[in-house]
């Protein structure tokens, strides 16, 4: 078994700051920062559409994060969010998911209303 990866992060508060670094984490950190900004990252799930980006999401967890609000970020590892600019846990994120889910379906609904209007087939 291999030892626990750890990042060495310089800071302007706490000088060099070494900390487990998650497996899941790409390990882009900025250095120069406060402690408590410090951010894990995992590759951003996209949604683009015709080369537009709409939205992307990821793992995130900021260890040192003095916020208390987990849905602006915290020590806990969420789900970063874009569209909402939000950061959710495992229940958010299947709300959102069921509401994505929902939405694709009246989109489907106007897809099929817009076909009948253009073929004449009513209003
Ligand atoms: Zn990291």
């Amino acid at each position: 078994m291999s030892a626990p990866r750890t990042v060495t992060i310089r800071t302007r508060d706490h000088g060099p700051v070494t900390l487990p670094e998650p497996a899941w984490c790409l390990g882009e950190h900025e250095h120069g920062g406060y402690r408590a900004d410090i951010l894990h990252q995992g590759p951003d799930v996209v949604l683009a559409f015709h080369g537009r980006h709409i939205t992307d999401a990821g793992l995130v967890e900021s260890p040192f994060s003095e916020s208390t609000r987990p849905e602006l970020g915290g020590r806990t590892t969420g789900v970063s969010v874009s569209v909402i600019g939000r950061t959710l846990d495992p229940v958010g994120l299947y709300e959102l998911a069921a509401a994505l889910d929902g939405y694709t379906d009246r989109l489907r609904d106007l897809a099929d209303q817009l076909s009948a209007l253009l073929a004449g087939g009513g209003q």
